[in-house]
């Protein structure tokens, strides 16, 4: 699309899923008491300078305390896709929620990209407020409070790249740091929103998940995610199981994995 900027694969990795009613997954309680099943998911971006990890999912022993259905270590799943977690150099962490940004340890060679509002968020004061503490594991927050004092975390403020045609967006809303991926594709800038929305229908009927730090920051956010994107069909949700069943699969895979660099090949 953009001279000079390299066309990187993105790859979506479905690892764990939970059963949810549409009405735990909006602020509004307008939603009819349906079921609206909540994915979780980690990202590959392949390129021509090595691969980048987007978030890193959970341990099986977190999927049993927080009951949700695991269906294989995330770490496990990039393997299958090819990436090798050993040798892998960036991981961009969207935020430090226990979803996100536990087996850290699984990438001994990496350097962490983390936003330094979402470092302060986690280790100050409103983790002393349960709904805000609810979906950090201390465990992984005391793990990058390490890698900060081993050097190993990038910090960012606002706007960083972590390669040429993959940059960060801080948009906060859901915590106090996160961030959003924009990656440079075949068919145009994509954007890994990651938490920015958890679900097609969040930033489409503007209704923030209840897991919101600061609502107004979430609604700006969609602003972000939309001027960053291509298009509707560029915003990747951070839950949605729509993922997984509009985009083509990576094919001869026993697991769930699907490419975002090329268009879906369904409707949400
Ligand atoms: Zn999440």
């Amino acid at each position: 699309m953009t001279p000079d900027i390299p066309n990187y694969e993105i790859v979506a990795v479905r690892y764990a899923t939970v059963e949810r009613r549409a009405r735990e997954n909006f602020i509004s309680t307008d939603f009819p008491d349906a079921p609206m099943p909540m994915d979780y998911f980690v990202w590959a971006i392949r390129g021509p300078h090595g691969d980048v990890v987007v978030d890193t999912g959970f341990t099986e022993a977190t999927a049993h305390s927080r009951k949700r259905r695991y269906l294989h270590c995330p770490v496990e799943g990039l393997r299958r896709v090819g990436i090798a977690p050993e040798t892998v150099k960036n991981v961009v962490i969207t935020h430090l929620h226990y979803d996100h940004a536990g087996n850290l340890d699984r990438f001994p060679a990496a350097k962490f990209h983390l936003q330094e509002s979402e470092a302060a968020f986690a280790t100050g004061k409103f983790m002393l407020d349960a709904s805000r503490q609810h979906a950090y594991d201390v465990e992984d927050v005391v793990w990058a409070v390490r890698g900060i004092h081993a050097g190993r975390i990038i910090f960012h403020s606002g706007m960083g790249e972590v390669l040429p045609g993959i940059t960060l967006h801080h948009v906060g809303g859901h915590t106090a740091g996160l961030q959003v991926v924009r990656v440079h594709t075949a068919r145009g800038w994509v954007v890994l929103a990651s938490d920015a929305t958890h679900f097609y229908a969040n930033i489409r009927w503007r209704s923030p998940f209840p897991i919101v730090h600061d609502v107004g920051a979430m609604l700006e956010g969609y602003r972000v995610v939309e001027a960053l994107a291509d298009g509707p069909d560029h915003i990747i949700p951070g839950h949605d199981p729509a993922v997984a069943a509009r985009f083509p699969r990576v094919p001869g895979l026993d697991i769930e994995a699907v490419r975002l660099d090329v268009p879906p090949t369904a409707e949400t």
